[in-house]
């Protein structure tokens, strides 16, 4: 701990935003960084406390508290105060491979089990790690160095999402010979085509990328495995394979009148959209327009606030987000003490637009669709209902019923589980969740050789832990191809 008195001396700085109004001009990510000044004091802030949560990963009341990679976080940012930038990136990097990732898109588990937090603004750990990584790649410190020995083995790595990056990245530093398939035509999965643009800006990606083919990692994109490479020309060519596909099944929508419908989309496929069309790879079909629409997302969550945003910059005439659960309190309830899990209110950048250009939160709780009303064949309104827990079930609060206009409407109520194509293309054995079935803690499946990893295996979740689980996958690898582990 550099500096004793930092947590009372300075207070907490988040990096800068772009002022609301003005960022909704375009996609261009909205948080600029604050100076190195600014970074050195919210460096100092970190206690070095002897019992440090934020890197635990440990279950309290059922949920994680603290960074799922262990981040060495207060070594670091002992490190940021003292100005050894270049010695917290190598601290930093022992745990997290892609901290470019997650210091743009993390929720900062961290955040929210950090001591300071408890009676006071916790440390800015996020923002600290993206300033370490950037400064890595401004200094030239970030190299594509192939390993030192080649192992002679051969992995493929079915999917490039942030799950298939890791093990790609961890098995190559191992010394093996990595090709990563990918169906879509950019790495990246839902950092490429989930995420917007404003939020992770592609490039970001794509420097990573050339890192990664410096080392030696093969990519080959447009490949949907299980269709044009056959399992079993995999098996032979490659002595293990890691899928890492994620879990895009998305939920469906039940709703009288949605049958046939012209406006009613899953928000993902618009979200694909909307960023092809921002990197100039094809203009946005008509029917994701949003531009002097009524817009009605379904879901709350990251996916629903993405689509926020993103109808904002097309210029919709009006933003609904429907919630079903109820809305959390502002600050944490007595039974929810810190280091939980904080079950609060998240307003996120989208919230904020939406309060900007409208006047007014486009959030209702508690509220879902009941019916659609179409005419020609294309949306015009909906009928939502407030819902409500009867004796533990799920049921609509009669005589609450309301209409809403509504030409587009987004699906982003979560997902079901991993797509069929792999699954059945390798035969898996699967979870009564519809994810890829492995032993408690492990990653191999039920097919000798196979491993998965990620939103696959655990059911989505978060970029952190698409990265935790592909290193770890890794090593189950490497000990499986090799007798032995060196993690
Ligand atoms: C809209 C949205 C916003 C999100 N925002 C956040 C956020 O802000 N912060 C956060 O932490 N998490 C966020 N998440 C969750 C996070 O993106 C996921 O948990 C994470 O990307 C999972 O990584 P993955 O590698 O397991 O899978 P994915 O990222 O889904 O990648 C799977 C990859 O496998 C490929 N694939 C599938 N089948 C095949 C096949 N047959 N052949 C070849 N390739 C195949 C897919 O094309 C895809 O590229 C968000 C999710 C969504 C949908
Ligand atoms: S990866 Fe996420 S949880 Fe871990 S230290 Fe970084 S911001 Fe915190």
């Amino acid at each position: 701990m550099g500096k004793q008195t930092g947590f009372l001396e300075y207070a907490r700085k988040e990096n800068n935003e772009i002022p609301a109004k003005e960022r909704i001009k375009g996609y261009k990510e909205f948080h600029t960084f604050a100076s190195e000044e600014v970074r050195r004091c919210q460096g100092a802030r970190c206690m070095n406390c002897g019992v440090p949560f934020c890197q635990s990963a440990m279950s309290l009341s059922g949920m994680v508290v603290g960074c799922p990679l262990h981040n060495l976080i207060p070594e670091w940012n002992d490190a940021i105060y003292r100005g050894e930038d270049s010695h917290a990136l190598a601290r930093l990097l022992k745990t997290n491979r892609f901290p470019e990732f997650t210091g743009r898109v993390c929720p900062a588990l961290c955040e929210k089990a950090c001591i300071c937090g408890q009676y006071d603004d916790p440390v800015t750990v996020r923002d600290n790690e993206l300033y370490l990584i950037e400064e890595g790649y401004k200094n030239g410190w970030m190299k594509g160095d192939a390993p030192i020995k080649e192992s002679g083995k051969k992995v493929a790595v079915i999917g490039s999402g942030p799950s298939g990056l890791a093990a790609a990245d961890a098995l190559r530093r191992r010394g093996h010979a990595v090709t990563v398939y990918e169906r879509d035509d950019r790495i990246g999965g839902l950092l490429m085509y989930g995420i917007p643009n404003m939020k992770l800006d592609k490039s970001v990606i794509s420097r990573r990328q050339k890192l990664m083919e410096e080392m030696g990692i093969v990519f080959k994109t447009g490949v949907n495995v299980g269709e044009k490479v056959k399992v079993s020309n995999l098996k032979k060519e490659y002595d293990a394979v890691v899928l890492c596909c994620g879990a895009k099944q998305p939920r469906a929508l039940t709703a009288e009148g949605m049958e046939g419908c012209e406006g009613i989309y899953f928000a993902v496929d618009f979200l694909k959209a909307a960023t092809r069309n921002v990197l100039d790879i094809e203009s946005l079909p008509a029917k994701f327009d949003a531009k002097d629409k009524h817009v009605v997302i379904v879901g709350g969550g990251d996916t629903g606030n993405d689509c926020i945003g993103t109808v904002i910059r097309m210029g919709c005439k009006s933003v609904t987000a429907l919630e079903m659960m109820p809305k959390p309190p502002v600050e944490r309830a007595a039974n929810n003490p810190w280091p939980e899990w904080p079950k609060t209110l998240r307003t996120d950048y989208g919230h904020v637009e939406a309060q900007e250009v409208f006047g007014e939160d486009p959030r209702v709780f508690k509220t879902t669709v009941k019916k659609v009303i179409s005419k020609k064949g294309k949306i015009t309104e909906i009928e939502t209902v407030e819902v409500g827990f009867d004796k533990g079930k799920l049921v609509n609060v009669k005589g609450s019923e309301k209409k809403i206009k509504c030409d587009l409407l987004l699906i982003a109520a979560g997902f079901i589980g991993a797509e069929k194509l792999v699954p059945e293309s390798f035969k898996l054995d699967m979870t009564p969740r519809g994810v890829v079935a492995t032993p408690e803690g492990k990653y191999s499946t039920s097919v000798p050789g196979v491993f998965a990893a990620g939103d696959m295996r655990r059911g989505q979740s978060l970029v952190v832990w698409a990265l935790a689980e592909g290193t770890a996958a890794a090593a189950e690898v490497d000990e499986y191809l090799m007798g032995y582990r060196n993690a």
